[in-house]
């Protein structure tokens, strides 16, 4: 329907202000009265057609010309370009009691014009903000005056004055005025209601804006400190590097040139110095891989067997010293960074092997299931256990529960498994009974086409 397009457009164009962003009450009485306007044409030929025929047929000519200037006037202020929009809401309402007057002159006041008086109340008071509503109760009550006066002193109009008796007049009045003064009421009552409640949730989403603002600037700078960080502790232990290997170099040539001069005490420091560089070097060289975690490579599907297949290779030697059992179930195929994934599998079956009382078997399960959206992975052992009070303890980095004199290691293994497993936005945690072992979980969000597959 081109033509309705058109013609809504049209009217829109006239009747309607711009919407505001806050859909308040006063962007829906707009609305409401847009709509009116829009419907009042078309639908009000059903009064009108019939309405001028019937006032032809029974005499009343004058009736048919004010309905039909009604209609020509609620065309214009429709289509005109020209009134402010709260004129033309004034016109409209003038035009209508207009209306409602000649109705009630012409076809008497029991007629159709007193219905007009009660919608033209609910009306305003939808249109218009308040008081508008109580000013319409205060005209009602003035045209009913008016009416009431000219039945009293015999100058109502027509002739069908004849059935107008001044008790009838005051029955009708009154109900008439109730009617108007409780629909204005309520509706006000309900509007004002409404209104609060949009107050209150503009000021609730402003609150809102305003925090996830202050969040945002939050993240970004926690961001760019964690890359700060991470550079620092890149740049501090690449160039720790270069001294350290002087130290190394120079205690090794210590060694080999002046070994044998040297004596008793002499001897145990330099082996000394020679333990403590080579674990520095381990701690800088760790420190480096830890802040290189997810700088190289990309994410791309690869099967977690085969992944888990080439760490246990890796270290076989470790695995048939201590006469390891380990289990391995099915595995998924999953999108990951497999260099890391290795490292992880690597760092958390290293763990079950050396965590044990000195005369255990360790025995490992590596097994995956499927949680929803993630695949959630586990690595489980028979070894010494944790207390539930390190659980998050143990995660962070350079922290451990035993001295190196009785579990070897640089407190790094589980920090570098955090950062790989949140690289892939999943989780680790552990689950642990002290004495009997420990499990290990981490999950691994699947991405949107891992879903799809
Ligand atoms: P490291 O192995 O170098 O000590 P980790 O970061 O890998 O450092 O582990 C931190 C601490 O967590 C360990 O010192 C140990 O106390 C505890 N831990 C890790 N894995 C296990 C395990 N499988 N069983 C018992 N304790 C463990």
């Amino acid at each position: 329907m081109k033509w309705w397009e058109k013609y809504r457009l049209r009217l829109e164009k006239n009747n309607w202000e711009k919407p505001t962003e806050v859909r308040d009450i006063s962007y829906w009485r707009n609305r409401l009265y847009n709509n009116v306007i829009l419907y009042i044409l078309p639908l009000g030929l059903i009064a009108w057609i019939p309405g001028v025929i019937m006032s032809v047929v029974g005499g009343i000519p004058m009736l048919a010309v004010l309905d039909s200037l009604i209609v020509l006037f609620i065309a214009f202020i429709a289509f005109s370009p020209v009134p402010a929009l709260r004129v033309r809401k004034v016109l409209l309402v003038v035009c209508i009691y207009l209306l409602c007057i000649g109705l009630m002159a012409f076809l008497g006041y029991f007629g159709p014009g007193r219905m007009y008086l009660v919608a033209l109340s609910v009306f305003v008071t939808l249109i218009f903000p308040a008081p508008a509503g109580y000013w319409t109760v205060a005209i009602n009550t003035f045209i009913c005056l008016l009416f009431g006066i000219m039945i009293h002193f015999g100058i109502y109009p027509p002739a069908v004055v004849l059935d107008y008796t001044i008790g009838s007049w005051i029955a009708v009045s009154s109900n008439v005025i109730f009617l108007c003064t409780a629909c204005v009421a309520a509706l006000d009552l309900l509007i004002k209601g409404l209104q609060t409640t949009i107050d209150k949730e503009e000021l609730l989403q402003k609150q809102l804006r305003e925090e996830s603002k202050v969040l945002e600037k939050m993240l970004v700078s926690v961001d760019a400190k964690n890359k700060e960080l991470e550079q620092f502790a890149h740049i501090a232990s690449h160039d720790l590097q270069e001294p350290l290997r002087t130290v190394s170099s120079l205690s090794s040539l210590l060694e080999k040139e002046y070994g044998e001069k040297l004596q008793g005490d002499g001897k145990t420091y330099l082996r000394y110095l020679a333990i403590s560089t080579e674990r520095m070097r381990a701690l800088i060289t760790g420190l480096l891989d830890y802040s290189r975690i997810g700088k190289e490579g990309k994410p791309e599907q690869a099967d977690c067997n085969k992944i888990v297949k080439q760490v246990l290779m890796g270290i076989a030697v470790r695995i048939n010293e201590t006469g390891t059992h380990i289990i391995v179930d099915p595995l998924p195929m999953i999108y990951c960074f497999p260099v890391e994934l290795a490292q992880l599998f690597q760092n958390l079956i290293t763990n079950a092997i050396k965590f044990v009382k000195p005369d255990i078997i360790p025995e490992i399960r590596i097994s995956a299931r499927e949680e929803g959206k993630q695949w959630v992975f586990s690595v489980s052992d028979n070894g010494i256990g944790i207390e539930p009070r390190f659980y998050e303890k143990i995660f962070v980095i350079f922290q451990r529960l035993h001295p190196r004199s009785e579990y070897e290691g640089t407190g790094l293994g589980l920090a570098y498994c955090k950062k790989i497993v949140e690289l892939h936005e999943g989780k680790i945690w552990v689950e642990s009974e002290p004495g009997k072992g420990s499990a290990f979980y981490f999950s691994i969000p699947k991405p949107e086409k891992d879903e799809k597959a």
